[in-house]
């Protein structure tokens, strides 16, 4: 049968178990937190990537010209800096 020591133990184990349960789901917790606020504030690497297609962004249309880049109001045809027309994807829903 259980003596009481084994009894104590038992119960201080199930405790530790249940601390360093905790403890890990917080770090977990912490870390995926950490790393959605870097993706906000550093905007994630992948974007940079497409900024070869014209695309619906905070800064408006990017144009497509590799030397040019430049940011164009939203809702632009054509680039303000090089005059590169703009056949972006939500001009395709307007010609049908
Ligand atoms: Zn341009």
């Amino acid at each position: 049968m259980l003596a009481t020591g084994d009894l104590i133990l038992w119960i201080g184990l199930l405790i530790v178990i249940g601390i360093a349960g905790f403890f890990v789901m917080s770090v977990v917790l912490v870390v995926r937190f950490i790393g959605y606020v870097g993706r906000l504030v550093f905007g994630g690497g992948s974007k940079t990537k497409r900024v070869q297609a014209p695309e619906r962004d905070r800064q408006g249309v990017v144009c497509s010209h590799p030397r040019c880049g430049h940011a164009n109001p939203f809702g632009t045809r054509y680039c303000g800096r090089c005059g590169r027309a703009f056949r972006a994807a939500y001009d395709f829903d307007t010609y049908g």
